[in-house]
């Protein structure tokens, strides 16, 4: 997705409207329009980069710098029991809008509307291979 057909980028420049939740010289943070749960905000960086493989040092800093700043602020707007951080990287992880992007969702409780699923295969590696894959990603760094 190009920057030009790019739905986030129309939201930063005003030709789609937006909820805004707070703006800097770098990020712009405004509801989902989905609304997963109360107060489901998306903060994305002003900057068109792609996914979490194309986002460069410098915005990424940006943009978890304003995390916690909009995280704040939806935590004593709503008053939530907790809040998910999220991030879907490849159209196979769940995303659907080619804008980096980072999905705050406060959560109420367990019927709120978000309900991450989250298998545990740990049991399935040795220690050993554990320190093999950790070796083998790190071979990449
Ligand atoms: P993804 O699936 O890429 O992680 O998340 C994209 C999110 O963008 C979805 O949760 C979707 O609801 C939201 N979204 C898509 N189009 C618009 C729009 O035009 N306005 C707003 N506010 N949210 C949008
Ligand atoms: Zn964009």
């Amino acid at each position: 997705m190009s920057e030009q057909s790019c739905i986030f980028c129309s939201i930063i420049k005003g030709d789609i409207p937006s909820a805004k939740v707070y703006e800097d010289e770098h990020v712009y943070a405004f509801l989902d329009l989905s609304q997963v749960t109360k107060g489901h905000t998306l903060l994305i960086p002003k900057k068109h980069e792609q996914d979490i493989f194309h986002l460069e040092p410098e915005t990424a800093s940006r943009l978890f710098q304003a995390a916690p700043v909009v995280a704040k602020a939806l935590d004593r707007a709503f008053v939530p029991a907790g809040l998910n951080v999220l991030n879907n990287n490849k159209e196979a992880a769940g995303q659907s809008v080619f804008h980096y992007h980072l999905h705050l969702i406060p959560r109420y409780d367990q019927s709120d509307g978000f309900q991450p699923t989250w298998v545990e295969h740990g049991g399935d590696y040795s220690q050993e291979e554990l320190q093999q894959l950790a070796a083998e990603a790190a071979s990449y760094i």
